[in-house]
């Protein structure tokens, strides 16, 4: 048994942890208590990390096709990579330089990274690489620039317990970065004075523990925060000494945001004007105001601009550099931060350089030993794939990410990825929507196989550890990118690729890094391996000579800009790029969930992390439910000018009117449709290139769907799920997933107009993938007259497997006794019955806390025994381990105890 030192590969909170392997697998992940991230606690997706390193569904050993249409067969790596060389190099040849692109990820580890970014920019030529940042963090990225002078967070996570006001913006961190949420929660509890601000449409566990919960109309941001700086203003609650010492262009935002009056901000962001006055004051009055934000405001047509509107909040009233004081950007992604500090995005060169300055690109070539960069700008996300589309990209690599469930318009998007002569993906696994666009597919490392660094959202670099080797031919991205590149380079007319890269370890690439960032803002040439094993994670800048990481930038009020002082900008709000309007009536919004993560790449292996949220459901206000004839559970057609999807319908009471939300993470793989990005829209931010993720109009409509079909399967449950994926898009409406913990069970539920409308040929065809065919024995029950047919699979003196179609009342129980492992026994009796009641034992209800698998359903009749919060966690242990679930946990009080008040 060995334990190592590593990091959390979901989100950018960067927690560390503590792997445990014994004979080759993982066996155990725990919070790392000496990581200043985390302190020793992991969400719940963290601590399912342990759940994630199956090799069901990993990709192997590289494949190829030679043709389209045909399957990709396993070659050789030489194979796979010479023939990738040779269409590279003939692409480059006769179409140029930027007729080859390459789309990376935050989940690359900074070495990837800069390999892949020296590969297209230093030894190809182009500027053409692109990242999934661009869908996060962009915006964050040229709100930094624009005022501040350079693409760097001032603040820290230890600033949350030195503020006095917390503002969030645009951020459900309750559930999407649940550690910070819970050093806030902490902070709170340490500091009652402190208030917390949270804005955001929907009413969020973030925005129900909040003091003031801002409910303002999406795409409101500027005018809120404009409106907040003119109460700041006419209230004397600015630092006038700060403005005149540090900063510039004061006067002229002052004059814009004249016009923005709490009355005047009130009616377009549709709250109370006295709401606008209270944050404002809150803020204002602080002395230490620390503001968090995150997807809200950066996915936007305006993302530019609602970062710097908030940002400028902070320097009229000096709340920046001060220990609880600044804007503090949170990332999505694990390494989003190492991805912009080696310039691995279109418009950005290494160590924050700029590829459009000239003096900047010489620098770079300088550094790499080559003639010069490419002056022209890259593509960024949506641009290279709209080229792409266009067929001006021959070639293109994707690493690590999966544009055919994460890029908006999808249809677009698959259209690009069949347009191109030569997709390369390397990939760690090959189930990816992706996946089945790709000639080439390399298999990568992945979590815990990895070594190498990361930074996170407070520009803290921490050492990612290999706890496993790769398995079978897969290899790290960075040995890959290195292998391919030194190929390329003896087909592009002799260039030395050998020498550029040289590298036969991570640390050698971490150390060339390290030299570009001499004398930069975020200068690490303190920094290495050696200190960061010796002393831990590290926050930059790191200089030479130094002998501990910067907590907060900006103390001395100096700014990296060519006067040194921070400069304003004036941001007019302006409306979302797609109203709603008579056709398409609905806003939808797009977000995160609780557990899930992403694209489900990695979290929808495990089967618990489905229990709290089993599907996909577009949640809505129960009014225009109603009003449009629609029930809690209905299946409904999303449309927008883009795209349809079939979605379960949620009533909420958390959304407001005319709105809906959809969770970001359900693609083709999980349901017969493309997911969200099938309806949201590739319009982008001019500034930043972010596209519009959050926002679009829809329409939504009761889909006539009766006929249901349910198919539960255990055993080997992740390879039935994957089974089931190649059948999905033969559905009208679809919804696969996994359920349970220790016996987890393939979940898939199909509703079509009436039996007709599905082919005998498909069910028989689903059985037989799942090993319940007609060759095998199995409980069967069939009324043709009734179109009802039923199959149950017995093993081991438990239900295995069971297809309900036609009668599916009975699915909540049985897949309740199959995941606890009832014995057949005690459920024989009800097997076949129509009836929806459950024998004794099988309890129904999601699940709030994943750690102690406790129910809805017990948590409620607690409660009803007069139970409060502690009393909960004393009987049920809910909330008593990863602390995820704590915020709903304390809604649901909090609702009961209201009820309580009422009656
Ligand atoms: Fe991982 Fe959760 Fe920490 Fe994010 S908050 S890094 S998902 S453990």
């Amino acid at each position: 048994m060995q334990t190592v030192k590593s990091i959390c590969c979901f989100c950018g909170v960067g927690c560390g942890v503590l792997v445990t392997t014994a004979d080759g697998r993982v066996t155990d992940v725990r919070g790392d208590p000496s990581h200043p991230a985390n302190f020793g606690r992991l969400c719940t997706k963290g601590a399912s990390l342990h759940l994630t390193t199956g090799l069901e569904g990993r990709a192997l050993y590289p494949e190829l096709r030679r043709r389209r249409g045909e399957a990709r067969q396993r070659v050789a790596w030489s194979e796979a990579l010479d023939l990738t060389a040779d269409r590279f190099a003939a692409a480059i040849r006769h179409y140029g330089p930027d007729s080859v692109g390459f789309y990376l990820s935050g989940q690359l580890l900074t070495e990837d990274y800069y390999v892949f970014n020296k590969l297209a920019k230093g030894l190809i030529g182009t500027n053409n690489l692109d990242s999934n940042s661009r869908l996060c963090m962009s915006s964050a990225v040229a709100g930094y620039k624009t005022v501040l002078g350079v693409d760097a967070p001032p603040a820290c996570y230890d600033d949350i317990h030195h503020a006095r006001c917390i503002f969030i913006a645009g951020s459900n961190t309750a559930d999407a970065h649940p550690i910070l949420f819970q050093r806030i929660e902490a902070a709170r509890a340490a500091n009652p004075a402190c208030k917390l601000i949270v804005a955001d449409p929907r009413k969020t566990n973030t925005a129900a523990a909040a003091d003031l919960h801002l409910a303002i109309q999406p795409g409101t941001d500027v005018a809120l925060f404009n409106g907040m700086l003119h109460v700041l203003i006419w209230e004397e609650w600015c630092d006038r000494a700060y403005i005149a010492g540090h900063t510039e262009g004061f006067a002229q935002l002052k004059a814009a945001v004249h016009e923005y009056t709490p009355k005047t901000v009130a009616r377009l962001c549709g709250i109370p004007e006295a709401a606008v006055v209270q944050a404002a004051r809150w803020f204002g009055e602080s002395g230490a105001a620390l503001s968090l934000y995150c997807q809200g405001l950066n996915q936007s047509i305006h993302g530019t601009d609602n970062n710097a509107a908030l940002i400028s909040l902070h320097l009229a009233t000096g709340q920046i550099g001060k220990p609880g004081a600044g804007p503090f950007s949170l990332t999505g992604q694990p390494n989003a931060m190492g991805g912009r500090e080696v310039g691995g995005m279109a418009n950005l060169s290494s160590a924050h350089r700029d590829p459009a300055n000239p003096a900047d690109r010489a620098e770079v070539a300088k550094l790499w030993g080559v003639p010069s960069i490419a002056a022209k700008p890259g593509k960024t996300a949506v641009e290279l794939f709209e080229a792409a589309a266009r067929g001006e990209i021959r070639a293109l690599w994707i690493a690590c990410t999966n544009p055919a469930q994460s890029l908006p318009n999808q249809a677009l998007v698959r259209q690009a990825l069949e347009r191109v002569d030569w997709v390369v993906l390397q990939e760690a696994f090959c189930t990816t929507e992706t996946a089945a666009y790709a000639d080439v597919l390399l298999p990568a490392a992945t979590w815990p196989e990895k070594e190498g660094t990361v930074t996170n959202s407070e520009r803290c670099i921490s050492r990612v550890r290999a706890a496993l080797p790769p398995p079978e031919a897969a290899r790290q991205d960075w040995e890959i990118a290195v292998d391919f590149a030194r190929r390329l380079g003896e087909r592009l007319d002799g260039d030395d690729a050998s020498r550029l890269f040289p590298y036969q370890q991570a640390e050698e690439i971490f150390n060339e890094h390290r030299e570009t960032t001499r004398g930069r803002d975020l200068d690490i040439t303190g920094l290495s391996y050696a200190v960061l094993d010796a002393q831990g994670p590290q926050q930059w800048p790191f200089p030479e000579g130094a002998t501990t990481g910067t907590p907060r930038l900006y103390t001395d009020g100096h700014f990296p800009t060519t006067d040194g002082r921070a400069h304003f900008f004036c941001a007019e709000w302006q409306p979302v790029a797609e109203q709603p309007d008579s056709r398409y009536p609905f806003h939808l919004m797009t977000g995160r969930i609780r557990d899930q993560w992403h694209g489900m790449s990695r979290s929808g292996r495990v089967a618990r992390l489905f229990n709290h949220t089993e599907a996909a459901t577009l949640a809505m206000n129960p009014e225009d439910m109603a009003r449009c004839g629609i029930a809690d559970g209905d299946i409904v057609s999303v449309k927008s000018r883009r795209g349809e999807i079939k979605v379960k319908a949620a009533a909420s009471r958390d959304i407001q009117a005319t709105q809906v939300f959809l969770p970001m993470h359900w693609g083709s793989r999980f349901t017969a449709d493309a997911g969200g990005n099938a309806l949201t829209l590739e319009t982008f931010d001019p500034r930043s290139k972010q596209p519009e993720l959050k926002h679009a109009a829809v329409t939504v409509e009761k889909a006539a769907l009766p006929w249901e079909m349910v198919v539960l399967r255990k055993g080997n449950a992740v390879n039935h799920m994957h089974r089931l994926q190649s059948l999905l898009q033969h559905f009208t409406y679809a919804s696969l997933g996994l359920a349970g913990t220790d016996q987890a069970t393939a979940v898939m539920v199909l509703r079509a107009a009436g039996e007709s409308a599905v082919d005998d040929a498909l069910i028989a065809q689903m059985d037989r993938l799942l090993d319940m065919g007609d060759d095998v024995s199995v409980l069967s029950y069939r009324d043709v007259r009734r179109g009802i047919s039923k199959r149950v699979l017995v093993a081991d003196g438990q239900v295995t497997g069971v297809r309900l179609t036609g009668e599916t009342a009975a699915q909540g129980w049985l897949k309740e006794a199959m995941v606890t492992g009832l014995a057949f026994d005690t459920v024989r009796a009800w097997l076949l019955a129509p009836a929806a009641e459950p024998p004794d034992g099988c309890r129904q209800g999601k699940t709030v806390c994943v750690c102690h698998n406790v129910s809805e359903t017990a948590i409620h009749d607690a409660l009803a025994q007069g139970g409060d919060l502690p009393a909960l966690q004393d009987i049920l242990k809910c909330g008593t381990q990863c602390g995820s679930c704590l915020p709903e946990l304390k809604r649901i009080v909090a609702a009961k105890d209201a009820a309580s008040a009422d009656r």
